[in-house]
Parts: C-alpha cells; structure tokens; sequence
C-alpha cells in the first residue's frame, strides 16, 4: 500500500467516525471547518488517485446527478406489518395472548417508539453496505440504495465489531421536523403541492431519482429490527444494542417487566413525544426473549410476539388571541388566527387558517374564544371546533374586515365565491411584491436569489414594482438594498440574464394572468404559439380549446383588455424574454396523442415522470390524474400500485409499458 492509499483509508475511517459522532451520536468532537477540511483532503487524492476509489467512500454522500429507475428486488425476509391497538385494555389482551400462547413462561417487554416515516430494508455484507430496500408490499421492494447512501446517519462501512458477516437492519427513513418545514415552505415559495406531513414527505425524498436532491432534503434513519442467521444475542434488546455500537441509530428502547410499566411508558411517551425531533404515531411493544417470537410465529400479516399502539390524533384547546386579514398575490383576502402558542405534533402553532368568510360564520367563532386546533393531513393548522363553554359572555362574533388591511381600499366579493378581494392590484403592496415573487419562483423564470425578502428589499429600495423591473436593475442599483453584497448582486443579475432563455409557456405562467396557472399556460403555449394570437383571439375561440372553460377565457381576454398589462407584456418582450414557442418545440409537437387522457403511473427507467408529462402534451395528448371510463390508456412504469390496476383492469383501460409508449410516438 503506498501512502496515498494509506491516507486515503485513514481519512475515511475518520470521516466516518465523524459523521457517527456528528449524526448518530450528536456529539461532534471537531468543528465543521475541520470536518469539511478532511473532506476536501479526500476528494483531492480520490480525484488524483482514481485507482482508489470506492462506491462506499464517505465523500459519495453527496448523490449524483444521474436518474436511474429503480428496480425491483425481493426481500430475503418477508417484511411484515404490525398489529395495531387503540387503547391500553388492547394491549393487556396482546400481552395475555402471547402469555397463553408460550404456556405461561415469563416475558419481558421492549418498548420502543413507533417512528412515522417509511420503512426500509438494509443489508450489510462484510462491514460493507450493500443494499437498501424499500418495503413495498412486504415480499418485494424498490432498491433505493442510491439514495440511502446519502442519509448521513446510516453507515456505509462499519468499524471492527461483532458484526456477522452478513446481515439485515430494518428501519424507518425519516425526515426530521425541521427539514420538512423547511421544505415546504420552499415548495410554498415555489408554488408547488406541499408534504402533508414528514411520512408522505420521507417515502416522496426517497422515491426521488436525483440522489443530490435527496441528499439536500436531510433524511435521517431509526433502526429497531436486525437479522441474520447468527446474531451475537439472544434477545432483541442485546442485539439492538448491538446494533447501535456498529453505528446504527436505533430507536429508543426500554426494557418493561409487567403491564403496570407499560401502562407508565404510554402516558410517559404520549406526552413527552412531543418533544421529539421526529414524527411518531404511536409505541410498539414486543417481547424481548427472542426464541419466544420463534414460538409464537405469526399470522398471515403479522408476527404473534410485536405490537402496535396507536396514539390519538393530536388537538389541542387554545385562546383564539386575535385575527390578522392577509392579502395574497391576487388580492385575495385570508382570514388567519392569532393563537396562544400550543404544542403540535412536534411544532409550535401560533397560527391557524380559518379559509374564509364562510367558515369563521358557520363555526361561530367569536372574539377571544377557546378553540380546538389540529393538525391534520394538511400541514396548515386549522381549527376544527370551538369550546363555548368557556366563551366569556361579553364576546362578540368575529367581524370581517370591510377595508384591504394594507391598502385601505374597498373590498369586493366575487360574485359566487366566498373570498373577498382588495381590487387596487397596481398599488396594493402585498400583491405587487407577490406577483414579483411568483414571476421568479422556480416554475415560473427560476430567478434563484429572490425570496420574500428579497422581493420586498427590491420593492423598497430598488423600485421593482412589476416583473419588467427587473430587467432594468444594474450593480449599481443594487448596491443599495442592505446587505446585498457583491456576491448576491451578481449572482441576481446573472439569474435576470438566464431567465431570458425560459421556454414561453413558463412566461404565461410566471405573468399573473388570473386563473392561469402551469397546466393552462402550457395548454395555451400549445394551442396559439405565440403571445399576439394570444393577445387577440376572441373568448369562444379561446374557449374551444379542451380544457380551457368560458370563465378562463374571459379571465384572459379581461387581463390583455388592460392597457397596463400589454405595457407590461411590451416591456418583458423589449427585454429578450420568450414571447413564442421555439423552433425545436414547434417541430416537436405532433397530434398522435390528440385527445388522448393518459395516467401516468409507477416508477420509469428511460425518463423521468415529468419528462413523460411533456412529450404527452408535445404530442397532442392529456395527463390526468386518476382513472376513470373516460381514460384512454394508462403509461406504467415499475411499480404500479395494485389499487390503479385493479381498476384500470376492471374498466378495461389499456396498459402501455414506457417501450411502448415511446415507440408509438416515433410510429408517424
Ligand atoms: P403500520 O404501517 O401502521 O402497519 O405499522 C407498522 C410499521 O411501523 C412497520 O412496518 C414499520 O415501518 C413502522 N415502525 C416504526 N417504528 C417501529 C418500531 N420501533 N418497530 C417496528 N416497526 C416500527
Ligand atoms: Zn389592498
């Protein structure tokens, strides 16, 4: 071994003591000015020494760029779920269950917490990690190793220890609060669905094909099962902490001698999981003695000697403090409560939606009331009931703002709609800078640099006040918004000069013409290739268009009407911006799939699902969402879920395989 080598193995086995310290233990002993200097001391020789390297080194966590698809492979252990209870009598019967079933024999229990993020499936041979598999339905999975690799806290290459040559950890991937809330609220600034809660958000992060995206998010894994044909202990505490001396993050564990205990942990952990940096949904309970699981079996779908215990969703009772009106982009007026802070689901609400008008008058809701909130499937807060018996009797009902709070100007209803509007689009400071914000976001111009912020700084102290200002700042300029150093001045104008490449449907987007948004400014795009036909084609014309209702038309008809609109266009035209559809994609279109109502289903290896969503609109055709009689056929990749093709197969609906697909669209 030269000394190359040799460095390049000291400094992975100390990189990965690091991150374990780091990520595992939470205990850094080095600052991160250290750890990333070793890192790029790794890199450096790795990248002169090609002949060193390895898929496993530390450096590897940051993913790559290549989409793969993934495959599906087979567990070598059945992996099963678990059954549930609801309540501490339901437990006591598990309990008396298994104690019948193992003729009475002494059982010590291990409590643990239930983790809600989505299981995974990791084999180690050799030290080495070889292999991560989702669960799918329990017999096969998705090997999503690619992506695992990139969860800091999982190890790759294990440190000496008595690990058995080959064997399987079984875990759930999880994405911390704090990552999930900061990745909506990007999703929120970029106009895209949000996670409804950090499950959904985890098993999506995982089924990403881009690992560098993956690696960005900040998944983090919990371990509670280990298998192998030899295990160094015979009982599932031992073993488990076993595990964690690998390496592992294991679950927290505690060893409980009798119901009474258990009892003690579940009113322990249902209030102090709050305090968790992770999402759980409940407790599982399983025995400790191993060869007692051995005894008991399972049933068809789970084992006799584990259980779950389920926790109640969680709501709390609050003081409703006050309630703020907020202005959107489009003048929209949301009515939002002011809350005494209360603890949910792992984060401090302060504030909750109350949707509109409508829902603060059907709830009843006055002044100063003592209300339920809940955090349901969707991640904003709301309030679902109200506690009148503690309503002082004084209180008044809530009463809606008859002004813009911001702008003082009238408020509108829309005829047929619950919302009330603020009209003064052009001087109302709220949707100025929101109609900035969303030409930049990343499905509109992808203008990297400019948040909320931002936008307001340009607002106040550039002048920005329409899109088309941008394209008339300079350093200069810039060099008066505070804090706004060399760096980020140009790294905003170099994102203003790239945005004029953006594909002309992501320009109707990013506009603000009312009720248009990605999938009808595409559709647009498509149909009237150019801004002009656009700005002149009368509302039944454009209404004829599949997908494209009378109320949408006039929206569009009513916003190129505006004098201070078409200006507006003119300017964004002057500046160099896509006013039509490109040569390339002009030629790209075909009408084969003309319409055509195509799902889009499973996990593909050739393109990735947006790509596919593309070429169906390119080619004439319609991407929906669920099946129905109207579909026409339905492009699966791996993976399909068995409920889609259930249906598809009983309304008769066409499969297509993505070969098939791509070879029907080169067949004209
Ligand atoms: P369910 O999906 O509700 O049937 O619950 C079973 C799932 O709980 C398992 O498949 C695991 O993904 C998950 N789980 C979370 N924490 C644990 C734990 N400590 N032990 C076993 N399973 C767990
Ligand atoms: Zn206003």
């Amino acid at each position: 071994m030269d000394i190359f080598e040799q460095r390049i193995k000291e400094l992975r086995e100390q990189i990965n003591r690091l991150n374990h310290e780091y990520y595992v233990l939470n205990a850094p002993t080095v600052s991160d000015q250290e750890f990333d200097a070793l890192l790029r001391e790794l890199q450096d020789l790795e990248q002169t020494y090609p002949q060193y390297d390895d898929p496993l080194s530390p450096t590897r966590r940051v993913g790559s760029d290549l989409a793969e698809g993934f495959q599906q492979v087979e567990h070598e252990r059945r992996m099963m779920s678990l059954s549930n209870s609801y309540s501490i009598d339901e437990v006591r019967d598990f309990l008396r269950r298994a104690h019948d079933g193992l003729g009475g024999a002494p059982m010590t229990i291990v409590g643990e917490m239930k983790y809600d993020g989505t299981s995974i499936s990791i084999t180690y041979e050799d030290g080495r990690l070889v292999r991560a598999v989702t669960r799918g339905d329990g017999v096969r999975g998705d090997d999503v190793t690619a992506n695992v690799k990139t969860i800091r806290s999982v190890p790759l290459q294990l440190a000496p220890g008595n690990w058995p040559k080959r064997f399987e950890v079984r875990g759930e991937i999880l994405l911390p609060w704090a990552s999930f809330e900061k990745i909506n609220e990007e999703r929120a600034f970029n106009e895209e669905p949000l996670f409804a809660n950090p499950r959904n958000a985890a098993a999506g992060t995982l089924k990403l094909l881009n690992s560098a995206e993956v690696a960005r998010r900040g998944l983090d894994a919990y371990f509670y099962f280990v298998l192998a044909d030899h295990l160094p202990c015979a009982t599932h505490y031992d073993n488990m902490c076993a595990v964690a001396s690998w390496g592992f993050k294991t679950a927290h564990m505690e060893l409980l001698d009798d119901i009474d205990s258990v009892e003690d942990f579940v009113k322990h952990w249902d209030v102090e999981r709050k305090n968790l940096p992770v999402a759980t949904d409940g407790l599982v309970f399983k025995l400790n003695d191993m060869r007692q699981w051995e005894a008991l079996g399972a049933t068809a779908k789970s084992p006799r000697w584990a259980i779950a215990y389920k926790f109640a969703p969680e709501r709390e009772l609050t003081r409703l403090r006050s309630i703020s009106f907020e202005v959107g982009r489009t003048g929209v007026i949301t009515p939002v409560a002011n809350l005494d802070p209360v603890l949910l689901s792992g984060t401090t609400v302060k504030r909750a939606s109350m949707h509109n008008e409508d829902f603060v008058r059907t709830m009843d809701i006055h002044d100063g009331d003592m209300v339920y909130v809940e955090k349901g499937g969707e991640i904003i807060p709301k309030i679902v009931g109200v506690d009148k018996a503690q309503r002082q009797p004084e209180s008044q009902p809530v009463t809606f703002v008859s002004h813009c709070p911001v702008c003082g100007t009238p408020l509108r209803r829309i005829e047929g709609e619950a919302a009330w509007v603020c009209p003064n689009a052009d001087g109302c400071k709220p949707q100025v800078v929101g109609r900035v914000e969303h030409f930049v976001g990343r499905k509109a111009m992808n203008i990297d640099g400019v948040g909320h912020e931002v936008a307001i700084a340009l607002h106040d102290y550039c002048g920005v006040t329409t899109p088309a200002d941008l394209y008339d700042l300079t350093a200069e300029k810039l060099e008066v918004m505070p804090s706004f150093k060399e760096k980020s001045i140009q790294n905003l104008l170099n994102g203003i000069a790239a945005s004029r490449d953006v594909p002309f449907e992501r320009v109707l987007f990013a506009i603000s013409i009312p009720q248009v948004g990605e999938n009808t400014a595409k559709l647009l795009a498509r149909n009237l290739h150019d801004i002009d036909h656009l700005m002149t084609t009368p509302a039944e014309e454009l209404s004829a268009i599949p997908e494209i209702g009378p109320k949408i038309a006039q929206e569009i008809v009513d916003f190129f009407a505006d004098e201070h609109n078409r200006e507006h266009v003119e300017r964004l035209r002057a500046a160099g911006l896509q006013m039509a559809l490109s040569d390339e994609q002009m030629a790209a279109r075909t009408t084969i799939l003309e319409g055509k109502k195509i799902v889009i289903s499973g996990v593909f290896a050739h393109h990735s699902r947006d790509e596919y969503k593309e070429m169906i609109e390119l080619n004439g055709g319609k991407n929906v969402g669920s099946i129905s009689k109207a579909t026409s056929f339905i492009l699966a990749g791996e993976n399909m879920g068995p409920a889609k093709l259930e249906k598809a197969q009983k309304l008769g609906i066409p499969i297509l395989n993505e070969d098939e697909f791509l070879a029907m669209l080169n067949t004209e």
